[in-house]
């Protein structure tokens, strides 16, 4: 979009130093034993170009547990594979709940309102597994192809522990499944989502996993992913929708395309120009990492740059 590139490392150490007496607040993910025993006190971001150069400051190469982060790389997947459909079980617009709530569900005939709260995330995962026969294993495989890690892996303890805590996201996929929105059997498609919610990965991992969404669709490796409007749709969605229900203080404040999990991570889009990925596991009461959007902030702040 002809914008000039701000220096990208002067400009990292520059947010590490603002953000550095915020790093260690908010309260990691609790739901999991395997996540609320992690350090607060990690702060990574990177930033990659449309080139695949990437930048980092801090804990950037630390990995953790990218948990709803992959749904956006699912929502990719699951488009390029199948296509427009999808949006026939799933909607577009933000649901003021938070992310596991089962309430809109009854009122909206089992269509979740959209792709990145649990249940559409779980009807994502549904139509990929139908899709490729083994929807983890195939996400799994586009992170490590677009980030260039082939040693990016699930976590297996994480995914059990999902297991073992999985009463809600059972509920929602069960009762979903009674309105016919899901087409796999719920033991087998719960599996996949909670493989998928385990993979591990850095900063530099997602800011250069997420480049397709800058580049308007293409794919690390040159060749298309998505059509340009499915790029736009994607960042669309995570705008209105990717940070829980906190999306409308996420676009206020930051001003870009944002994923967050409760792992504390979040990727954030500047079409045409770069990605972005922060990560510190303290979180605030709507689930994203109160230093990842101080981080985001300070960036879009310093450079001016941001959708608007
Ligand atoms: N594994 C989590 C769950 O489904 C994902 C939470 C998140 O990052 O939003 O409960």
């Amino acid at each position: 979009n002809g914008t000039t590139a701000p220096d990208y490392p002067a400009l990292l150490e520059r947010i590490a130093a603002d953000v550095a007496p915020l790093v260690g607040s908010g309260t990691p993910a609790e739901y999991i034993p395997a996540l609320a025993g992690v350090d607060p006190y990690q702060f990574g971001m990177a930033v990659a170009d449309l080139d695949g150069n990437v930048h980092g400051v801090g804990d950037w190469r630390v990995p953790f547990s990218a948990q709803s982060v992959t749904k956006v790389f699912a929502l990719a997947l699951a488009l390029a594979e199948g296509g427009d459909s999808l949006w026939e079980r799933v909607g577009r617009e933000p649901s003021g709940n938070p992310f596991n709530s089962l309430v809109q569900l009854e009122y909206e005939n089992g269509i979740p309102r959209n792709p990145f709260i649990n249940a559409g995330a779980l009807v994502v995962t549904d139509r990929l597994q139908t899709l490729t026969g083994d929807a983890s294993s195939e996400l799994l495989e586009f992170l490590r192809q677009e980030s260039g890690n082939p040693d990016l892996g699930f976590d297996a303890e994480v995914a059990a522990s999902e297991h073992e805590h999985g009463d809600r996201n059972a509920a929602v996929a069960h009762f979903m499944a009674s309105y016919g929105n899901i087409d796999n059997p719920v033991p087998a498609l719960l599996d996949h989502y909670f493989w998928q919610c385990s993979i591990e990965t850095s900063c530099a991992d997602l800011a250069l996993a997420a480049g397709f969404l800058a580049r308007h669709g293409i794919r690390a490796d040159g060749t298309r992913l998505l059509t340009r409007s499915e790029a736009k749709q994607i960042n669309a969605v995570m705008l209105t929708c990717g940070t829980y229900d906190a999306a409308g203080e996420f676009a206020y404040r930051v001003g870009l395309p944002g994923k967050s999990g409760v792992g504390g991570g979040i990727v954030a889009v500047v079409p045409g120009l770069c990605t972005l990925a922060v990560w510190s596991p303290g979180l605030d009461r709507r689930g994203n990492s109160v230093v990842g959007v101080a981080a985001l902030d300070r960036f879009t702040t310093l450079t001016g740059l941001s959708v608007f």
